[in-house]
């Protein structure tokens, strides 16, 4: 049978599942001889007892409490209950995967009328005494019972204006006395009951309250956002307390091996004198940086400090301490892998292999590829002129625009509307978890480096500043006042995490550069990836970047785009709209000229590495004017005194031209190789162009390798013919100059058909491209369009998907044609280059089906070929696993 209960000594930090990350890691610190107050884990298997049982303790399971308990009291020489030596614990959630301030804790637990006496009498202490009690009282209140904090700290506001004072430590003994007497009040009001006066019926109950808070909204949200499972509970810490609000030469804090914004290697943290742990979490006093616990205590420091380096070197990874100090003595409460923002993690990953902690493969599996898009962002053009209202603690790295919102659920309906938001507030708490997730930057006026609201905006990689003292924030009227400027809701409003500027109106962002330890991990990550990286890119400069971060190739070039540019537009009208094959003929060979020098920029900036460019691809009606736009222009026109009837005449033609290309379902219509097959004569355009282009390039000593990809194949005779297109066009243009130019035909497979039929379809292609995007809404018959904007949130909301099949590849059902297409066409050429060209080639997920499914690479944005080169790593390194 599963144990219920572990004393800390007879844990260690392998026994994660059953004892939580907390609790395994306070049982390491425990077999390592480090000071950690004695205490005892609740496991996480008592914790599934505990909902099997409909939210029951069983027998069993409060008997094992009830034996370490007193196995505990035997060790600290104290006992829950006693006058003369009261025990008195803290009860802590702690599951396996750390979800900081998302469950609930209640500290100082043994407390009541009676052992307050007790604890007075023993430390001399009556004040401190009783502050813990009213303390308990509040937590307790509030955790088990679910009585609002808001009540408690009226009682406490009350008695401050009473007694004409403003710091709740200018209160005094007989104060508290009195503040305890209306809590207690209250509680009986609210709750119908007294306050539990029996110790061990104080514990249980919190317990319970520790396992209830598994599934509260915040908690069952952060698994949501993380993908942590909702089935595996959490463990229960009851750990004897130490105190760190006895006085000055008391405190307590929290600490990062290393700086967990930008990774450099010293310690850093911050501690509050004489407060006691949640003080520091809350954000509720600013505390002070690490560095002067060294004036105040340097013992304490220098102890403090060689044990972080111990703990590191032990978990081999950056950690997370908490600790308090009581009278001069320091004890260890927490040690965990510190969260980071992606900047960070990069630095300590390749930080650590240099010193030697560990290797590479580790380092390369060690960094989130979803936490890259952070490194990745655009931040503040450092040459604009910048408005900046004040500065504030950089609590995560990253810039941000967006208007004002005050509280949570503001941001979450601003955000539904498309809106960027920056929340503002005094400081965060677990609850606005939601409108966090919503927001695009973070900004409290109070709390340090390490209150909620910057853990969480590392955690997420959004942009935060904290403890901007400068700005009053008034949530209640929806106002922010800095240096005499008074904003409100809806305001602009800039961040810059980095350096903690906060900034009035929009600024201007520039494009982010890759740090030297970045490069040297995708090195890293190079050496072991087998699949190659190539980009989705349209543009001279796009590629060139691309190229800059490390693509080996482009897998899409859309031509379309190049149309959609202002100067071009016209041109594609004219060729839409011509009346015979001359006209038509005349705006082909404008168009030729743009399109030629296009692709002569990109197979420049692609030089050596092959370049997959897509022939047309969408509707030909996306090109010309909306039809609503259309008939009010034309409808004015008509009602002028003096009515231009040659205008009128274009107007009436455009609008025919419209309503004959009008179709029912564009992405089931007229587009891909069904315009090339009814309008070859564009097709030919663009081979031409690419021809020619290629041909100047190869003329000024480049080398290059085009590859012609035809679109929205479903039959095979569609390829064969337009096959034979290009081959004509290539055949003449090497002809004609007497040059060589190596190059492949191949096309997309984005329909069902074309991978049902995949052996036909190779025998025509030298290359295959999945193009899952196209291929998902032709799998699922969803358009991509609808379904996002109406139903598919809904879907993984209720779980009918796992998720949106847009963003996470479909591995059962458009996977498995992806998979049978691969299979299919290699059994024709077994050397059949393929790849993936939908967005999924830029998501770590769907890369690693990519890696197992066999595919030779995908293809992806040009900001994310630095994560697809990581993610493929990963995914090599885990099938050897
Ligand atoms: C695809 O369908 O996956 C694809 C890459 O083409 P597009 O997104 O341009 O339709
Ligand atoms: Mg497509």
């Amino acid at each position: 049978m599963t144990k219920s209960a572990l004393m800390f000594e007879e844990g260690n930090r392998e026994m994660k599942s059953l004892l939580g990350g907390k609790g395994a890691n306070l049982a390491e610190m425990t077999r390592a001889g480090l000071p950690v107050p004695p205490g005892f884990t609740i496991t996480t298997q008592a914790c599934l007892d505990y909902y099997r049982q409909n939210q029951q303790l069983s027998e069993n399971v409060m008997k094992e409490i009830e034996s370490t308990l007193q196995r505990l009291e035997a060790v600290s020489g104290k006992s829950l209950g006693d006058t003369a030596n009261p025990l008195l614990v803290s009860v802590r959630s702690g599951a396996v995967f750390s979800m900081p301030g998302m469950m609930d804790t209640v500290l100082n637990l043994g407390l009541n009328d009676e052992t307050v006496v007790g604890l007075a009498r023993l430390t001399g202490n009556e004040r401190f005494a009783y502050d813990c009690y009213r303390r308990f009282i509040q937590m307790f209140s509030n955790v088990v019972l679910g009585i609002d904090h808001y009540q408690f700290e009226e009682i406490i506001e009350r008695k401050k204006e009473e007694r004409g004072i403003n710091d709740d430590p200018a209160l005094t003994t007989s104060d508290w006395k009195e503040i305890i007497t209306s809590f207690k009040e209250l509680v009986h009001t609210e709750d119908g009951h007294p306050f539990p006066q029996d110790p061990r019926e104080q514990l249980l109950r919190s317990i319970v309250a520790v396992f209830d808070s598994w599934n509260n909204h915040r908690a069952r949200i952060y698994r949501n956002i993380h993908k942590i499972p909702h089935d595996l509970g959490t463990a229960v810490n009851v750990q004897m307390m130490v105190f760190g609000n006895m006085g000055e030469d008391s405190g307590t804090g929290v600490a990062f091996t290393r700086d967990p914004s930008t990774g450099e290697n010293r310690l850093y943290g911050e501690f509050l004198l004489n407060a006691q742990g949640e003080d520091v979490v809350a954000g509720i006093r600013t505390p002070q940086p690490i560095r002067t616990l060294a004036d105040i205590m340097p013992d304490v420091y220098e102890q403090f400090a060689a044990t972080c380096q111990k703990l590191e070197k032990t978990y081999a990874d950056m950690q997370d301490i908490e600790f308090t100090v009581e009278r001069g003595t320091l004890y260890f409460l927490q040690t965990r892998n510190g969260k980071r923002t992606a900047h960070a993690g990069v630095k300590i990953a390749v930080d650590m292999v240099k010193e030697g902690i560990i290797d590479k493969e580790t380092a390369i599996s060690r960094v989130d590829p979803d936490q890259l898009d952070q490194i990745l962002h655009r931040r503040v053009d450092p040459t604009a002129k910048l408005h900046v209202l004040t500065k504030g603690l950089p609590a995560s790295p990253g810039a941000a625009s967006g208007k004002i919102v005050f509280d949570a659920d503001t941001a979450e309906r601003w955000a539904q509307d498309g809106e960027a938001v920056i929340l503002v507030r005094t400081e965060t708490t677990p609850e606005d978890i939601h409108g966090m997730v919503a927001s695009t930057g973070i900004l409290t006026s109070r709390g340090g480096m390490t209150s909620h609201a910057a853990v969480v905006a590392r955690g997420m990689g959004k942009a935060c500043i904290c403890g901007c003292e400068a700005m009053k924030v008034d949530g209640k009227n929806k106002v922010v006042t800095v240096e005499g400027i008074t904003l409100t809701e809806g305001d602009l409003l800039s961040i810059d995490g980095g350096t903690g500027h906060v900034i009035q109106g929009e600024v201007p962002l520039i494009d982010p550069e890759l740090s030297v330890e970045f490069q040297e991990l995708l090195q890293w990550a190079d050496e072991f990836r087998t699949l190659g990286v190539r980009t989705n890119a349209d543009t001279p400069a796009d590629v060139a970047k691309a190229r800059q971060f490390g693509a080996e190739g482009v897998g899409l070039c859309r031509t379309e785009h190049m149309f959609m540019e202002v100067e071009r537009v016209p041109i594609v009208q004219e060729m839409i709209l011509a009346e015979n094959a001359d006209e038509r003929q005349a705006a082909l060979d404008k168009l030729l000229q743009f399109q030629q020098s296009d692709f002569r920029g990109i197979f420049q900036a692609m030089d050596g590495l092959p370049v997959t460019i897509r022939l047309l691809d969408p509707p030909l009606h996306e090109f010309l004017p909306n039809m609503e736009d259309l008939l009010v222009e034309r409808t004015t026109l008509s009602l002028q005194a003096e009515v231009d009837h040659i205008e009128l005449a274009k107007k009436d033609a455009l609008l025919r031209k419209i309503r004959a290309l009008h179709e029912f379902n564009p992405m089931l219509g007229h587009r891909g190789c069904r315009l090339g097959l009814i309008y070859p004569e564009i097709y030919a355009m663009q081979i031409e162009a690419i021809f020619l282009a290629a041909r100047e390039a190869v003329s000024a000593g480049g080398t290059v390798q085009p590859e012609v990809m035809i679109p929205l194949v479903g039959h095979v005779n569609e390829l064969k013919e337009m096959r034979t297109l290009v081959d004509e066009i290539a055949t003449r243009i090497q002809a004609e100059s007497g040059l060589t130019i190596p190059y492949l035909v191949g096309t997309m497979i984005e329909v069902p058909r074309a991978a049902l039929t995949a052996e036909e379809i190779a025998t025509a292609a030298d290359f295959f491209s999945f193009g899952t995007n196209d291929l998902t809404q032709t799998t699922f018959g969803y358009s991509r369009d609808d379904a996002e904007g109406k139903f598919l949130h809904q879907y993984v909301d209720r779980n009918i998907l796992p998720e949106n099949p847009f963003i996470t590849l479909d591995t059962e059902g458009v996977g498995k044609l992806v998979q049978m297409g691969v299979e299919g066409g290699r059994r024709v050429k077994p050397d059949l280059k393929t790849g993936i060209c939908g967005e999924h080639g830029g998501e770590k997920a769907s890369i690693a089906f990519c890696h197992q499914t066999g595919l030779d690479y995908v293809s992806c944005s040009p900001f994310r070929v630095p994560l697809a080169r990581l993610a493929a790593a990963q995914a090599s390194l885990q099938k050897k696993e």
